[in-house]
């Protein structure tokens, strides 16, 4: 019997958790609200990103439609992402519409990633509507190659809304990848910089996602070398501590913060995913690094109940693959996927 038929016989139609072939309870939700972004990360985006017609995208409604059946099959975990979710319109209007899930018990944590450019205008309400923690993208704290690499971006924003996020009472996880030659000698200053604020520091291995102008080979660095090079100057302590996410972390014990690296390239974490990840066209991805996909939009679209909704989302749940295989080297020179990282939400 397959984890679909499974999950509906047991407890009727629509109403079962959600686990996927390899026995993996899926409960961690992630939505892309929109494609579009106020930055252009050079590892992210190409320049000229052609984005969605606005028509194309499901309404915040839909949205929320959306996030809350994935709620009653079991999703406890819930990130709103992008592009950038905070230039979404109206974006407060889903939060404020989710937080009604924290109220109940059914959903443990509302949250989001974020490039921290809309915080000084949003983190107050975020905070309101029982966002607990959030984590902001930072690769660098050097003006300069923040422009670079973000092409667009603006250092002192980004700090702003570090500042307000935090005096708004959000417990902020700073999220940073690893650019060879760009801010490899500068890890050691970042996560300084937020452990002596309070904050948790993740490191993350550039992925093969969508086509973009730099070779990824030249921005690849192996977050092994980079571990490494941490331990010959810091204590490196093993810890247990886990978000729900791929993150494996270590306590610095000069810095008394916690370290987190993500390896998707180095050390393969697919057996544990417990992840989906829906676009803002409603389209269901069921690995970040794999092409299969199913279409939420049309069963959403086609009936005001639900029924549809969650048979199409069983029989995704029911072909979800084992894992992804992300190679990076000099014979590798095309992506795993073709869409960036921005249309499936990172
Ligand atoms: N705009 C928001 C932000 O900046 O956090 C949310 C979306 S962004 C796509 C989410 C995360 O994905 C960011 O931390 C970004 O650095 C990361 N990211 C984007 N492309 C990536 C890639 N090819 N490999 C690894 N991480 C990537």
């Amino acid at each position: 019997m397959d984890a679909a038929t499974n999950a509906s016989t047991a407890n009727g139609p629509g109403r079962g958790p959600l686990v996927d072939p390899f026995q993996r309870a899926i409960t961690y939700l992630r939505v892309s609200v929109t494609d579009r972004c106020d930055f252009r990360c050079v590892y992210c985006m190409a320049e000229n990103m052609s984005f969605l017609p606005k028509r194309d995208l499901l309404t915040l409604e839909e949205l929320d439609r959306l996030c809350s059946a994935f709620v009653t099959r079991g999703v406890k975990k819930l990130r709103l992402t992008g592009g950038e979710p905070l230039v979404r319109r109206d974006i407060m209007v889903l939060f404020r519409a989710l937080s009604r899930h924290l109220k109940t018990g059914a959903l443990d944590e509302l949250t989001l990633t974020t490039n921290g450019s809309q915080l000084p205008r949003f983190a107050g309400e975020l905070a309101e509507c029982g966002v607990k923690r959030i984590n902001i993208s930072l690769d660098t704290l050097d003006p300069a190659k923040f422009r670079d690499i973000t092409r667009w971006g603006e250092l002192d924003k980004v700090l702003a809304g570090v500042d307000a996020a935090q005096a708004a009472g959000l417990h902020v996880k700073i999220n940073a990848v690893a650019l060879k030659g760009v801010n490899e000698d500068e890890i050691p200053a970042l996560m300084e910089w937020a452990h002596g604020r309070g904050m948790d520091l993740s490191l993350i291995e550039v992925m093969p996602l969508g086509n973009i102008e730099p070779a990824r080979i030249d921005q690849y660095l192996p977050l092994s070398m980079v571990r490494a090079r941490l331990a010959s100057r810091y204590t490196l302590q093993e810890i247990d501590y886990r978000t729900g996410g791929p993150a494996r972390y270590v306590r610095v014990a000069e810095t008394g913060g916690r370290l987190g690296f993500i390896t998707p390239l180095t050390h393969n974490f697919c057996e544990g995913c417990n992840r989906v990840r829906v676009t803002c066209t409603g389209t269901l991805y069921m690995c970040l690094g794999q092409d299969d996909a199913a279409d939420l939009r049309a069963p959403l679209r086609a009936s005001e109940a639900d029924d549809l909704l969650h048979g199409a989302i069983e029989e995704a749940i029911a072909r979800k693959p084992k894992g992804h295989d992300f190679i990076i080297d000099r014979r590798t020179n095309r992506p795993a996927v073709g869409r960036h990282m921005s249309v499936t939400g990172g």
